[in-house]
């Protein structure tokens, strides 16, 4: 199989190129959670990564691929039967379904990491994003925290560009606005960042406590986390 890969990218590249020489070319099927397929060219070498979906594609759709992935590694025209060949095997009822299964397993992690039992809170930022700051504030990874930690509302990780949100909030008696303010809180840090004194990591300038008492249910909210 991958020998037979490697030598569908030969002949491929001579009728892009003839005349020229292939680099050295190493195909490797990758578990990408989409269907996805990349081509690089490093210190001389091709590197293509195909998705392991298209383990097992139809041979006229590989070679299809193949000249897909070179015509634009080398900036030529992608013929357009090629270009049609793979979308339709891509787009086709069978690969959707298997993509579909693979990305619920390979992506539940952060999937379900965003959307909770109760509180969905990539809806709750945007929500947040149209309603305090016209919709312009980019949206980092939005979490529940993986254990059930009360010490920490929320925080903003900026290793992972993510705002994690303690999953002890994603319970039906929390109300919605308590969730929307330790969101809003943490956009706040996103545009108010701080020179960190020491290693506090919650510094709240006057401006930050100004735009904090934009957010209606601010005491509401302050009164219900208090009282946990
Ligand atoms: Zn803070």
């Amino acid at each position: 199989m991958r020998d037979g890969i490697v030598a569908i990218f030969q002949q491929s590249f001579r009728e892009l190129r003839p005349g020229s020489s292939l680099p050295p070319l190493t195909v490797e099927f990758f578990a990408f959670a989409n269907v996805n397929n990349t081509i690089r060219l490093r210190e001389g070498k091709l590197h293509v990564r195909l998705s392991d979906l298209l383990e097992g594609a139809p041979e006229p759709v590989l070679r299809a691929l193949a000249h897909i992935l070179l015509a634009k590694m080398y900036r030529k025209p992608i013929e357009r039967s090629h270009a049609t060949r793979y979308r339709r095997y891509v787009h086709s009822h069978e690969i959707r379904h298997k993509a579909h299964l693979v990305r619920q397993v390979r992506g539940r992690k952060r999937i379900a990491s965003a959307q909770g039992r109760v509180y969905d809170l990539e809806a709750i930022f945007e929500d947040l994003n149209l309603r305090f700051f016209g919709g312009m504030q980019a949206r980092p990874q939005m979490s529940w925290s993986q254990g059930r930690a009360r010490n920490l509302l929320g925080h903003y990780d900026p290793a992972h560009n993510a705002i994690v949100v303690s999953r002890i909030f994603d319970h039906p008696a929390v109300p919605r606005y308590a969730v929307e303010y330790i969101v809003y809180h943490e956009m706040l840090h996103l545009r108010h960042p701080v020179k960190l004194k020491g290693s506090r990591r919650c510094v709240h300038s006057a401006e930050f406590r100004a735009e904090e008492k934009v957010f209606p249910q601010l005491e509401a909210a302050q009164r219900f986390l208090r009282r946990l």
